[in-house]
Parts: structure tokens; C-alpha cells; sequence
């Protein structure tokens, strides 16, 4: 119970890699905040930790809308004391060829996967500071570090918060906030379900592991950096694929 009397707020919690994260944090103890688009969303979240009785709650936000992102940092601070831990896991996808990318899906993309990442760091960072302890936990990507055919909107995100993250590190470092990444290869969720059979068949091809990864091996890891074990650990990207990135 390494994360006892924490407080994390992680969004993209509904379903996926989130609500993997979601548990494994409040299994070391912490008080959860999960966030959904939905309030059916959110409910579930609710209903999902109440059933196995972690304390925390379900929230409604949209990542790619900053007035959201203030409403929900308001509901944070209203109901808990700060906030400890923010883990930005939200994201989407868009993927097009380059010369087939419509501006909307580029705008959609970076302002999903990257600027929620600045609007919600900038809050919550505030709450860090005065406790003079906190983690913020990106969750980037295979395609931010290599690059991926239709997914500039996408790579250019992920490369994105991972240059913000090494930045923001080494501004905050003396407070005791460590910002990390973590960048997942191919893990079986929603988001990857939607691939062809024939396409899942040639990555898992090329992944010496030979299988996706489970949203809960992503989640070990966060929870890993979360933890105070990971102390001393900051501005890095812990890459978890499987073995199909080796730099
Ligand atoms: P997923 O199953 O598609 O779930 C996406 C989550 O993000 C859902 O909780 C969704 O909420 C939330 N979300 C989407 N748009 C949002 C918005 N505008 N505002 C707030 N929340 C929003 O995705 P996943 O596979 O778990 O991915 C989680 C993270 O890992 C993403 O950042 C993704 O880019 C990254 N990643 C995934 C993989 C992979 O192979 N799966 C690989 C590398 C990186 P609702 O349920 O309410 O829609």
C-alpha cells in the first residue's frame, strides 16, 4: 500500500489502459479521481470502485476543451484536499495518410493529446508545489518515438508531451515532482480493436513478444512510477512494447 493517503486524478479512466491505471493505483492505497466524456460515464466509474470498495469517484471532463479542464479541476479541489498524482492517459486517435489529414483531424489530435497535457499539468502542478510532492505521469507512444505512416497528427502529440515532460522535469525537480512518460506499444483496447485482423496479424509479427500487451502492464508501470520507490526518477520515458522498440 505504497500509495496511502495519495490522492491521483487520472483521465481516460472509463475503460482501457485508464481504468487499469485507475485500479492499480488504488490498490497501493490511493484515493482515486477517474475521469469519462459521460456522465454515465463517470457513474460507472463511481459504481466500478465502489463495488470494490476503493475510495474515489468518476468525473466528467473533455480534455480538448479548456473550460472543462478548469470545471473539473474545480470539482477535484472541492472535493479532496489536493491532488497528488495526475496521470494524462486520455487520448484518440485520427489516423489518415498526410496529404488525406483534414485540418480537424490535426486540431482534434493535438488538442486531445497535447494541449490538455499543458492546461492540465499547469493546474494541477499548482496544488504540487504547495505540498512540495507530486508525480505527473504522461502516457505517450511507440508512434510519438518512431514515427508511424498515417499518424503525424498522432506521433507529432506524443513526441510532443515527451519534450514538454524532460522541460517541465527539470523546472520542478527541487520541489520534489517528478514528470514522466510512459509510452505503450500495441495494447489490446478499444482503440486498437478497431485494426484489421491482417494488420494485427503482421505487428504482432514484429513484436518479439509475439502478443499485444494488457492495459494492466501499463498500468504496473505508472503505478510503479507513482510510487515512492520511483523517487529519484524523472524526465524519462519508460518504454513498455513488448520489446518491438530497442534503442
Ligand atoms: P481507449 O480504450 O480508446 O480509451 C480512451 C479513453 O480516453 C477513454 O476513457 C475516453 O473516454 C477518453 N477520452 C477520449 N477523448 C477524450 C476527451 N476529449 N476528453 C477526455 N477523455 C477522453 O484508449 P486506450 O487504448 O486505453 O489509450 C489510453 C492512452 O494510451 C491514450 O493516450 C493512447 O493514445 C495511449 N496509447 C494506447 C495504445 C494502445 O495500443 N491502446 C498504444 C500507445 C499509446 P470515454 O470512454 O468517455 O470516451
Amino acid at each position: 500500500m505504497e500509495l496511502t493517503g495519495k490522492y491521483a486524478l487520472v483521465t481516460g479512466a472509463s475503460r482501457g489502459i485508464g481504468l487499469a491505471i485507475l485500479f492499480a493505483l488504488a490498490e497501493q492505497g490511493a484515493t482515486v479521481i477517474g475521469t469519462a466524456t459521460t456522465q454515465a460515464g463517470a457513474d460507472n466509474i463511481t459504481a466500478q470502485l465502489k463495488e470494490k470498495n476503493y475510495p474515489g469517484m468518476g468525473m466528467v471532463v473533455d480534455i480538448s476543451d479548456r473550460d472543462s479542464i478548469k470545471t473539473l479541476f474545480e470539482q477535484a479541489v472541492a472535493h479532496y484536499p489536493r491532488i497528488d498524482i495526475l496521470v494524462n492517459n486520455a487520448g484518440i486517435t485520427r489516423d489518415n495518410i498526410f496529404l488525406r489529414l483534414k485540418d480537424e483531424d490535426w486540431d482534434a489530435v493535438i488538442n486531445t493529446n497535447l494541449n490538455s497535457v499543458f492546461h492540465l499539468s499547469k493546474l494541477f502542478v499548482k496544488l504540487m508545489l504547495k505540498e512540495r510532492w507530486g508525480r505527473i505521469i504522461t502516457v505517450s507512444s511507440l508512434s510519438g518515438v518512431m514515427g508511424n505512416a498515417g499518424q503525424t497528427n498522432y506521433a507529432a502529440a506524443k513526441a510532443g508531451v515527451i519534450g514538454f515532460s524532460k522541460s517541465l522535469a527539470q523546472e520542478i525537480a527541487t520541489r520534489n515532482i517528478t514528470v514522466n512518460v510512459v509510452a505503450p506499444g500495441f495494447i489490446a483496447t478499444d482503440m486498437t480493436a478497431t485494426l484489421s485482423d491482417t494488420l494485427k496479424d503482421a505487428v504482432t509479427g514484429s513484436i518479439p513478444m509475439k502478443r499485444f500487451g494488457e492495459p494492466e502492464e501499463i498500468a504496473a508501470t505508472v503505478a510503479f512510477l507513482a510510487s515512492p520507490r520511483a523517487s529519484y526518477i524523472t524526465g524519462e520515458t519508460i518504454h513498455v512494447n513488448g520489446g518491438i522498440y530497442m534503442s
